[in-house]
């Protein structure tokens, strides 16, 4: 990389974090992952002088790679310990996963293009970010072998909580996701589920507006 062009990431990057501060993002050690992880490694090359910038970006299969801003909040809200084994459903770039794994034991994530799977899996494992596995899967269903979660992470919007990823949360366990119909209003929502051995709860708290892509049925028939 030429010496100018490092000089400026530099630059970018301490206002990224900067911005994340200003926003309210207090959590230490949620700042520190999206410090240690450099997005500009899971944006496309053609978009990667927006890399710090606080917006989402376009990757490949008509996806997107979200906003740092909403990436930090919701994995704040996550309230993760390092014991966690998390579940991202729309795992896309990778980018989400790589700060989820910097913060917890193990994160699997889910992605339907086979695509973006594939690369994710490949940036990931030379990022070094080993307790990550990639899985080319309909995540609508989950992944009940290494059920249950202890937090999931849906990052496309759905007008309900898929009832597989209800189940595969553990007891106590949260669930953070977009609701709302994919081209209407949106909301983060969190979801904590209660068990006794005679009933399962879910309280809903509804978050911040925003806007993902829809979660979508079934392995994309593209690649
Ligand atoms: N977390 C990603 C954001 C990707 S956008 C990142 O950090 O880059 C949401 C992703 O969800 C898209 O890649 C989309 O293909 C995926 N997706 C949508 N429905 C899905 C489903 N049912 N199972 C798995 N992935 C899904």
């Amino acid at each position: 990389m030429a010496n100018e062009s490092g000089q400026q990431q530099d630059i970018d990057r301490a206002g990224f974090l900067l911005t994340l501060r200003q926003r309210g993002i207090g959590d230490q050690a949620v700042l520190r992952a999206m410090e240690q992880v450099p997005r500009a490694a899971f944006v496309p090359t053609g978009s990667l002088t927006g890399a710090y910038a606080d917006q989402a970006l376009p990757i490949d299969c008509g996806q997107s790679i979200s906003q740092p801003y909403v990436v930090a909040y919701m994995t704040e809200r996550l309230a993760l310990k390092p014991h966690h084994r998390v579940l991202e459903v729309g795992t896309g770039s990778g980018y989400q996963a790589a700060i989820l794994s910097k913060l917890v034991r193990e994160v699997v994530g889910i992605e339907r293009y086979r695509t973006l799977a594939d690369q994710a899996r490949e940036r990931l494992k030379a990022g070094g970010y080993n307790n990550v596995e990639v899985i080319h899967a309909d995540g609508m269903d989950g992944w009940p072998d290494r059920a249950p979660y202890d937090r999931i992470l849906v990052t496309a919007a759905a007008d309900e909580a898929p009832a597989a990823l209800i189940e595969q949360l553990a007891d106590d366990g949260v669930m953070i996701m977009p609701r709302g119909p994919h081209n209407g209003p949106q909301h983060i929502v969190k979801l904590a589920k209660r068990q006794t051995p005679e009933s399962v709860t879910l309280d809903e708290e509804r978050l911040i507006a925003v806007r993902f892509v829809p979660l979508l049925a079934g392995k994309a028939r593209e690649l």
